[in-house]
């Protein structure tokens, strides 16, 4: 499977805002957008007029990013959420939030994407009491993900649930920390979707 392998804080950079792609480096002084922040590249600290298609451009490569996915899939999900009921826009979302990486990360039993999906392919997780080692499942209203017996002592786990605070865990999900175990309550809704994206741009993108 194809995925991404530079720099991720680049990404960053690129988009302008923080992706939070690096788990707690995110939040310290140690964050390179803190240190550089303009584009990278020699051209970076040219000022550049966006123009509408730029804009529009810039939203789906950052929406991509941040959820650490590649163009391909993300057209497919862009095509399954128009064939949806409902608003498209909502629809991608939803598809993005509930892929388990995702949740796993939601969740706080991993810190960043990345470590999320290194626990899920090293099959650390199970869904329903049945092992899944694929980030992009979608998990659904009612599912129990838990983490697996043997590796209930790992300690990138155990710390990153320690240090996620439960006002920091959507209201669609529920975890129980005693036995490292989070629930689906619901599905995820345009308003608990915390992230500033404007979908509508990404929308016009795909439909020119
Ligand atoms: Fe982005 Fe995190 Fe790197 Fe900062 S430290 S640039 S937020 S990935």
């Amino acid at each position: 499977m194809a995925r991404y392998c530079g720099s991720v804080c680049r990404l960053c950079r690129r988009e302008g805002e923080k992706l939070f792609l690096k788990g707690e480096r995110c939040l310290s002084t140690k964050c390179a957008l803190e240190r550089r922040n303009y584009p990278p590249g020699v051209h970076g600290q040219r000022r550049v007029k966006m123009k509408e298609y730029g804009m529009q451009l810039r939203e789906k490569q950052k929406v991509k990013r941040m959820y650490g996915v590649l163009e391909k899939p993300f057209r497919t999900y862009f095509r399954k959420a128009g064939r949806k009921q409902g608003v498209t826009g909502e629809n991608l979302l939803m598809f993005l939030e509930t892929r388990f990486d995702s949740v796993v990360l939601k969740l706080g039993l991993a810190s960043s994407r990345w470590q999320s999906r290194q626990l899920i392919r090293h099959n650390h997780f199970e869904v329903n009491g049945s092992r899944v080692n694929i980030p992009s499942f979608q998990v659904s209203q009612g599912d129990i993900i838990r983490v697996r017996e043997n590796s209930r002592n790992k300690d990138v786990i155990t710390e990153s649930v320690e240090m996620r605070s439960d006002g920091q865990i959507p209201d669609w999900l529920d975890l129980d920390r005693k036995n490292l175990q989070g629930t689906v309550v619901n599905m995820p809704t345009r308003d608990s979707i915390s992230t500033p994206i404007n979908e509508q741009l990404i929308i016009e993108l795909y439909s020119k």
